[in-house]
């Protein structure tokens, strides 16, 4: 039975960052749909906005249609934790060149951002709160104390590690076995941050359009064809910028990519002073599990936003929202009583080799059809570089290449169109985190 007493009377099944900063249409929403431009973009999430900029800043005439209201996809729910590459290439095996590469990237990916945000203006409540990683048991520990030489080493992190004694001075639970600490990251409001890079995307020049579904991609002698809900546009390159709700859009990215839903919450005010003994320096924390639990201050220090994953194929922002409580109070026991004014869930995008791509798909078969897709779970910074990325690539103004424009996607084995292995993947993960955690607390009593 659902505990409704464990939702506040107002609940709402959609993200928090919507009270301040509600996706919407753009101004043009209503005009003509152009019958033609240079360059198209599907998707006006981070990845697709920041290469309309690129684009529209390099005299190109682009076009960026999204199938709901602008930012509707992860880019307006995720939650806000930002970072230098602290994840790249996490549970997967990277050659260690390779590993290299990507982290120096993603450490650059950070400084751009944080410039891009000061040169435009947007305020969007960021600030260098660093992060807090918590070991679930000493084998975590043990791993992440590995992790930070080469995050020091190569991605300029500034991580340290916290002893499992010292584990209070970063959160007010016992759940952790100590962790490690990022100097280098931060928080931000990801729907105000979306706002901010749309305006900056319609200041120079790109057209904003939202509840338009792009459909199937044909090669014309004019150009690529791109069918839509409002009819055909003909460009010379289209970018999919679609990552976790590409959908059926297009078949091969489709078998190529897992959809993956995240969960997030947050709790009603709690106060100051209660939020800054659960969060003693107020920094963002992710843990070591393999099924995450990530969590943070609400940007005004009174709420806690906590998120993980939920649900796998059937989706219900109130049964999420409830599983995702039990999980807090894990962490939290003092916060039992606590009831919970948001829900909401997004996609994130895995690909097979647990690295973003970017490039393009097809080149023998459909020249000009270029992706910016899957950062998982830690996009906020990474996919807003791979678009931006991706604009520079089309628009001829980079000679190197980005380290993740050359792996290329791999399909994945028996998977067409549905998911279904999540849910077996999810109950596997769910049972080695609880082993690690649990037996881990009996050997050190
Ligand atoms: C709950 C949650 C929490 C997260 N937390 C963090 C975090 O703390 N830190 C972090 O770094 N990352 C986080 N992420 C990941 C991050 O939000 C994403 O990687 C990033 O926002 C992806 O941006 P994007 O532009 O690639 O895609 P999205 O923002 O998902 O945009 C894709 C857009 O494509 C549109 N679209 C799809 N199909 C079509 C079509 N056929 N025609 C037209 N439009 C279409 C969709 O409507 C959508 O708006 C989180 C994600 C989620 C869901």
């Amino acid at each position: 039975m659902r505990d409704q007493n464990a939702l506040s009377v107002d609940f709402k099944p959609e993200p928090y960052w919507w009270d301040h900063a509600p996706p919407s249409l753009s101004n043009e929403a209503e005009g003509d749909l152009p019958e033609r431009c240079d360059v198209a973009v599907i998707g006006s999430g981070y990845a697709g906005l920041h290469a309309a900029i690129v684009l529209a800043r390099a005299g190109i005439d682009v076009l960026v249609i999204d199938a709901e209201v602008l930012g509707y996809g992860a880019s307006s729910r995720n939650g806000g934790m930002v970072s230098g590459g602290v994840n790249v290439g996490k549970h997967v095996d990277l050659d260690r060149d390779q590993e290299k590469t990507m982290l120096l990237e993603a450490s650059l990916s950070y400084t751009w951002f944080e410039d891009f945000i000061q040169t435009e203006g947007i305020d969007a409540d960021y600030r260098r709160t660093g992060r807090f990683v918590g070991a679930h048991c000493s084998d975590a520990w043990r791993m992440l104390a590995k992790r930070m030489v080469i995050l020091n080493e190569v991605a300029d992190s500034s991580a340290y590690m916290v002893p499992a004694t010292r584990t209070r001075e970063e959160i007010g639970s016992d759940y952790y076995k100590g962790g490690m600490v990022l100097e280098r990251s931060g928080g931000v409001h990801p729907g105000k941050l979306h706002q901010g890079v749309l305006r900056v995307a319609s200041n120079v020049g790109a057209k904003l359009f939202g509840n338009i579904r792009a459909g199937a991609i044909i090669r014309k002698a004019e150009g690529l064809r791109l069918e839509t809900s409002r009819g055909p546009v003909t460009a010379d390159k289209i970018i999919i910028a679609t990552n976790g709700y590409t959908g059926d859009l297009s078949k091969w990215h489709q078998r190529r990519l897992v959809p993956i839903a995240s969960y997030q919450v947050a709790t009603e005010e709690l106060g100051l002073d209660a939020v800054t003994q659960l969060f003693p320096k107020h920094r963002m924390i992710a843990d070591t599990k393999r099924l995450l639990y990530y969590f943070r201050p609400s940007p005004d220090g009174k709420r806690l936003l906590f998120g993980g994953r939920a649900r796998y194929l059937l989706h219900d922002p109130i049964a999420g929202a409830l599983h995702l409580r039990r999980k807090l109070i894990t962490v939290f026991p003092q916060l039992a009583g606590v009831k919970l004014s948001h829900g909401w869930w997004g996609n994130v995008a895995y690909l097979r080799g647990g690295v973003p791509n970017i490039g393009e798909g097809q080149p023998d078969i459909l020249p000009g059809v270029y992706h910016a897709l899957g950062c998982h779970g830690s996009g906020v910074v990474m996919m807003s570089w791979l678009g931006y990325q991706t604009g520079l690539l089309i628009s001829g103004q980079t000679n190197s290449h980005s380290a993740f424009s050359l792996g290329g996607m791999a399909p994945f084995p028996l998977y067409l169109k549905k998911p279904w292995f999540l849910p077996v993947v999810g109950a596997y993960y769910q049972l080695r985190d609880w082993a690690d955690h649990h037996l881990d607390k009996k050997s050190s009593r």
